[in-house]
């Protein structure tokens, strides 16, 4: 369905206009392998398999049919996925980056979107890669993000509240003990 698509690659788009004001240069080569794997991973499941689908017909027989009003409700969760996308990263501001790492002028950010949820950039990519299914209509181009965020997200956010911990000790914990990883409820902890 070609609305799912338009509105796949509009959303992008708007991830990488919300990102710009706060990009870095990132030297990757301190990062460890497995977040640089990790990175290519989730460019694999969120842009490059979409995007093979997208713009070729190679995916094609794994397409599936969904009515035009579930096409809608991937939509509207796209939309509340970019709107926390946006103020996550007001929010975090200069502390944001692509990988794990502490900034020279590190602060720790516990209000706004942050002050029930410690990963609030992390719920937001949920919603999007949860929206990815009901745009891209095919097994392979829908889900795939599903898998390589869902491995991104498992293995990265224990390494990045180890290092928030060694960071900002003390305070991080009395943070944790009062915000949920993903849910402001404390759902997944
Ligand atoms: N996990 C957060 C931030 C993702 S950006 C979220 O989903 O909203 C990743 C960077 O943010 C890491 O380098 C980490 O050190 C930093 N970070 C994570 N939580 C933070 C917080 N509460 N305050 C400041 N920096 C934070």
């Amino acid at each position: 369905m070609i609305a799912g698509k338009v509105i796949f690659i509009v959303a992008l788009i708007m991830q990488i206009i919300i990102r710009y004001p706060y990009r870095k240069r990132v030297d990757y080569s301190k990062s460890d392998r497995q977040e640089r794997f990790l990175l290519l991973l989730i460019t694999i499941g969120g842009v490059v398999i979409p995007f093979i689908y997208i713009f070729s017909g190679w995916l094609a027989f794994a397409d599936y049919r969904l009515p035009g009003w579930l096409v809608g409700v991937g939509a509207v969760i796209m939309a509340g996925g970019l709107w926390l996308f946006w103020r996550a990263h007001t929010d975090l501001g200069h502390n944001w980056s692509s990988t794990l790492e502490i900034q020279a002028q590190h602060t720790l950010v516990t209000t706004g979107v942050y002050r029930r949820i410690r990963h609030p950039m992390y719920s937001a990519m949920w919603l999007m890669i949860l929206a990815q299914p009901f745009l891209l209509t095919n097994w392979l181009a829908g889900f795939c993000g599903l898998v390589t965020f869902g491995a991104m997200y498992f293995l990265r956010v224990p390494k990045e509240e180890a290092l928030m911990l060694q960071t900002f000790g003390d305070p991080y914990r009395q943070y944790m003990a009062q915000t949920g990883r993903i849910f402001p409820t404390g759902g997944f902890r």
